[in-house]
């Protein structure tokens, strides 16, 4: 009986992180980000790479993705779509 050899296999836990930036509706660079301010209550979005930034008021049950389609929306409907 032939021994295996043991292979030593590294196992990737994908954790399941939540995506932090997003794509910029406007440049279409993914370099919007979500920054919360739990202090003061407010969601800054805002991409770096253009500029484009909207706040919104925080909600504890809300993701930086719900922020970011809000963002979208905000977008949206300032560019008069
Ligand atoms: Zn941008």
């Amino acid at each position: 009986m032939g021994r295996r050899k043991s292979k030593r296999r590294i196992r990737v836990r994908p954790r399941r992180t939540l995506p932090k930036v997003f794509q910029c509706p406007r440049c279409g660079s993914v370099s919007v980000g979500v920054s919360i301010d739990r202090s003061s209550g407010v969601v800054h979005v805002a991409c770096s790479t253009c500029g484009l930034a909207a706040d919104f008021e925080y909600r504890e049950y809300l993701q930086p993705v719900d922020y970011y389609a809000r963002f979208l929306d905000a977008y949206e409907g300032a560019a008069g779509a």
